[in-house]
């Protein structure tokens, strides 16, 4: 079944629900109008997965402390993942699992405060279903992009994007809101304070992989190797429906980052 007819069919049921925005939202939707748009859909709560970004620093920074031998390639992208597992396998011990992504901690977050709420993950990211159905299907997310909950939107009817004065994030995360622009995990981890700038490698987009991971391989200085499969990070995925340059998606992640919405 689609995932579209699977939410809509769990949110005809009035099934417990409770939605995860990814960090790249701002390009899609505006705060807090969202949140009201997605409880008027009949998500009970609503998550920032900006929240669950921090606990995946807090695991790459234990992970770096931890073994100060060891080097590390970030594993939050469910593209660059795959790449490696099919291309590179013998480089897949290098990719920090404990740091499990975003999305994969904020489920954790959502089924320990909310039992029984099925968390559905809304995202610029297509391949994120196969992480959720191949590496965690015990959490049960159910994976739309926002061009499918646009189109979820629709067949509810729910055109309106007023702000209903109430409805804010029940879980937020303001630290990692730079998180879907390329270098946001090496930017909101404090990773630079204990590593020095030669140590990181932060690299975006498809064509740049195979040398990033060939670069990772032959220099052995470089500690972690920050990657997202997109072209400039999760800000310009696939799922996104926007005309707006990559330049204006990330001022776009900025200017809502810089918002005190605490
Ligand atoms: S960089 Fe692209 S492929 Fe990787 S997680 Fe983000 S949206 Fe998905």
């Amino acid at each position: 079944m689609k995932e579209t007819d699977e939410l809509f069919e769990l949110l005809s049921k009035k099934e417990k629900l409770a939605a995860m925005l990814a960090p790249s939202f701002p390009i899609a939707y505006r705060y807090p109008d969202i949140v009201g748009k997605l409880k008027r859909a009949g998500f009970t709560y609503v998550a920032e997965v900006a929240a669950g970004a921090i606990k995946t620093n807090e695991a790459v920074i234990a992970a770096l402390k931890d073994n100060p031998q060891k080097r590390f390639i970030t594993s939050p992208c469910a593209s660059f993942v795959r790449f490696i597992r099919t291309k590179y396998p013998a480089m897949e011990k290098y990719l920090a699992y404990a740091a499990e992504s975003p999305m994969v901690q904020t489920a954790k977050i959502v089924r320990e405060k909310w039992p029984g709420y099925r968390p559905v993950f809304i995202g610029p990211c297509v391949v994120k279903k196969l992480e959720s159905s191949q590496d965690h299907p015990d959490l049960q997310i159910l994976v739309l992009t926002y061009k499918e909950m646009d189109e979820v939107f629709k067949r509810l009817n729910i055109y309106d994007d007023h702000n209903d004065g109430v409805s804010v994030f029940d879980i937020a995360g303001a630290e990692t809101r730079l998180y879907p622009i390329s270098g946001g995990l090496a930017q909101s981890s404090r990773v630079r304070e204990l590593l020095s700038d030669d140590q990181i490698q932060v690299v975006s987009g498809w064509k740049n992989c195979e040398e990033a991971v060939k670069n990772f391989e032959a220099n052995k200085n470089v500690r972690l190797l920050d990657i997202l499969f997109c072209e400039g990070g999760c800000v310009n995925g696939p799922g996104i429906d926007s005309n707006l340059s990559l330049a204006e998606r990330r001022q776009k992640i900025i200017d809502y980052w810089n918002k005190d919405l605490s």
